[in-house]
């Protein structure tokens, strides 16, 4: 909504505008189907339009939507605020046959009131108190269902009048308008007033109902869409404020081009089948439901910081870049497959949904990783012809490092440039448990703004070579991995290279003179084959950051030795026996773990733990008589051992004596 923060606008002050969701059902049907190449992220998969209902709902002006670009204005969300949700469920027409097989009852209207509560009141920081105002039902003996007409019918004559006339602006309370009928499969909610109205087609259901009512409560506390936005450029993946416009096809001319529900981790975008993401940290902090933010300004800023994740209550979720040349605000935020966000069909493991903005350009979605998270940059943002509150950028790089094809989020290794290069994001690393570790760089104050004209930083190249093409597990003799930065103005690239196996950190290292930088692998590297790049993060945004395409190399197993060894040669049928013993070694300097399978004459005899480099066993007193051949093969617990088995050993088995007499001595002497 208009100029953040709008939480204390007076009654008679009220200016409101409808927000108007249409969730065409077969793309989501499409979605929930299958991960078809172009919807959703196509404007055509939603539409959504602003509508005044009537001359009493005011549509916001057009210019007091420009100044939400920065948030200095917004203070903390100021105690709990209780907002009574009134339920009225309309039954349109006479007919019953357009009704909706499970029409919303009492029990599953309270059962979505108490989750719409549990929602906002988490996301709020516990400031937002939803509770159930009343419920009642009437019939409106209609001819059809035109969602805006039952609204305005309902709305008149609601709960004695309550809500006529708008007179919930400034109070609080809510009229939710439910229908028997799946009326126009359309949802809205208003946007501008402390209370509202919203009217829902979808029922109460867990699948879709509840989370469009989620949607539509945070457009009646002021909430706009979360959207995704790209810029056509291969070099900045950004632009200036009046670069982005909003986007309904594939051609639009704006240099940005934005997708209004283009955003999957945000209850403002796109809502999908059972989907309850997060509200995200952009729309909290401007609403005040979040404070703890790490905000960084100031001309030649450098700093390390770790955001934790989203989900959760741990400290610094949020930081805040005020970019020193723009003055535009910039939000970072992790999120991870956890919680509510684990709902998001960004990590439900789908295919990549693509979709083209432009020639050349492509926005991918659903391409969030669920077991690294993803890093997200974010701008708070009004667009003429759009209810967007925020847009998250498109910055990251997919598997094929085409610029021209894009994720709205940042993994390990890469980096992100604002428009002027007026500050830099690295992700250094990132884990679900530790949080996304960023290098934030912002300019240094000698760098002049040239917001006419963009300067972008001089592009650097990394290449990634291998003294060796293999290691073996645990051995001393490693493949050092030499990174060679360029820059393409020539200048001496300043910065840091980290190699990365995956998306595991394996090493990182200063860049020396000639732009090289070397890292050596540890030994510990598991047995297989390993995929390295290594990342160029610069001291400054002078540079850009560049990363490596993928080197191969392949880590051998460890060899192991099983040696056997007997306490006798000769064992006396009956009597006591013969011990066998394994000693097992392995990669140098260690005893490996694992377990011994004795086998006499091809038949197990018994399993043991290796236990500080050997594992014994008794052989059977029955063993029959006549040489037996004994044979260990150890089976080592890690999987960069290789197992081994020892050579054979004879054991004979001589007959029993009838008389017992002592024959130790003569086996001793043996
Ligand atoms: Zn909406």
């Amino acid at each position: 909504m208009p100029a953040f923060p709008t939480r204390r606008l007076a009654a008679a002050a009220v200016t409101a505008a409808l927000v108007v969701t249409t969730l065409a059902a077969s793309p989501l049907s499409a979605l929930a189907a299958e991960p078809s190449p172009a919807p959703p992220v196509t404007a055509a998969a939603a539409t959504t339009t602003s509508a005044d209902l009537s001359v009493d709902m005011l549509k916001v002006p057009a210019d007091a939507l420009a100044e939400a670009e920065t948030d200095d204005a917004v203070s903390p969300a100021a105690g709990v605020t209780t907002h009574p949700v009134y339920v009225s469920v309309a039954t349109v027409t006479a007919a019953t046959a357009d009704d909706s097989p499970t029409p919303p009852d009492d029990a599953s209207i309270r059962a979505a009131v108490a989750q719409l509560h549990d929602y906002w009141w988490e996301e709020s920081g516990h400031t937002v108190n939803v509770t159930l105002g009343g419920i009642e039902t009437r019939p409106l003996d209609q001819a059809s269902c035109v969602p805006a007409t039952v609204l305005n019918t309902v709305h008149t004559s609601a709960f004695g009048g309550r809500f006529a006339r708008y007179a919930w602006a400034g109070t609080n309370e809510h009229l939710l308008v439910l229908t028997r009928e799946s009326c126009g499969r359309t949802a809205f909610g208003t946007v501008g007033g402390d209370g509202g109205e919203i009217f829902s087609s979808y029922g109460t259901g867990d699948e879709l109902g509840v989370p469009v009512l989620f949607h539509e409560f945070g457009h009646n506390l002021g909430f706009g869409h979360a959207g995704t936005a790209m810029c056509r450029s291969t070099t900045s993946f950004d632009g200036a404020a009046s670069d982005f416009a909003y986007a309904t096809t594939t051609d639009t001319k704006a240099a940005c081009p934005v997708l209004e529900y283009g955003d999957f981790l945000d209850i403002m975008g796109y809502s999908v089948s059972s989907a309850r993401p997060h509200l995200s940290s952009v729309q909290r902090v401007r609403a005040g439901y979040l404070t703890d933010v790490t905000t960084l300004s100031g001309a030649g800023t450098t700093r390390q910081v770790v955001v934790a994740s989203l989900d959760g209550a741990a400290k610094g979720r949020a930081v805040k870049v005020v970019d020193p040349i723009s003055g535009q605000d910039y939000y970072l935020e992790y999120r991870t497959a956890a919680g509510r966000d684990a709902t998001s069909t960004e990590f439900g493991g789908r295919s990549p949904s693509c979709a083209l903005v432009a020639t050349g350009y492509t926005r991918c979605a659903l391409t969030s990783d669920k077991a690294t998270g993803s890093v997200r940059v974010l701008r708070p943002m009004t667009l003429s012809g759009a209810t967007v509150s925020t847009v998250a950028l498109a910055v990251g790089l997919d598997a094929s490092r085409d610029p021209g094809r894009r994720d709205s989020h940042l993994d390990a290794g890469e980096s992100f440039t604002s428009a002027g290069g007026g500050f830099t994001v690295a992700v250094r690393s990132m884990t679900p448990s530790g949080g996304a570790v960023l290098d934030v760089t912002l300019a240094g104050a000698a760098k002049k703004p040239t917001l006419a004209a963009p300067t972008p930083a001089p592009t650097t190249t990394t290449a990634l070579t291998v003294d060796r093409g293999r290691q073996t597990y645990g051995a001393t003799t490693r493949v050092t991995a030499t990174a060679q930065v360029t820059t393409a103005d020539g200048s001496a690239p300043s910065g840091t290279v980290t190699v990365r196996d995956g998306s595991t950190v394996v090493g990182s290292a200063r860049v020396a003179a000639g732009g090289r930088a070397a890292v050596t692998m540890p030994g510990t590297l598991a047995a297989g084959a390993h995929s390295l790049r290594a990342s160029f993060v610069p001291d400054s945004a002078a540079q850009s950051g560049s990363d490596s395409t993928a080197v191969a190399i392949t880590v051998d197993k460890a060899a192991s030795t099983s040696v056997l060894t007997v306490s006798a040669r000769v064992q006396k049928y009956g009597a006591t026996p013969v011990t066998a013993t394994v000693t097992v070694t392995g990669v140098t300097g260690t005893a490996p773990a694992g377990t011994v399978t004795f086998a006499l004459d091809g038949t197990r005899i018994g399993q043991v733990a290796v236990a500080r480099g050997a594992a014994s066993i008794a052989l059977p007193r029955t063993a029959a008589v006549g040489t037996r051949q004994l044979v260990a093969t150890f089976t080592p617990s890690d999987a960069s051992i290789t197992a081994s088995t020892s050579a054979p050993r004879p054991v004979v088995v001589s007959k029993a004596k009838v008389k017992a007499t002592f024959d130790w001595s003569s086996a001793r002497r043996r």
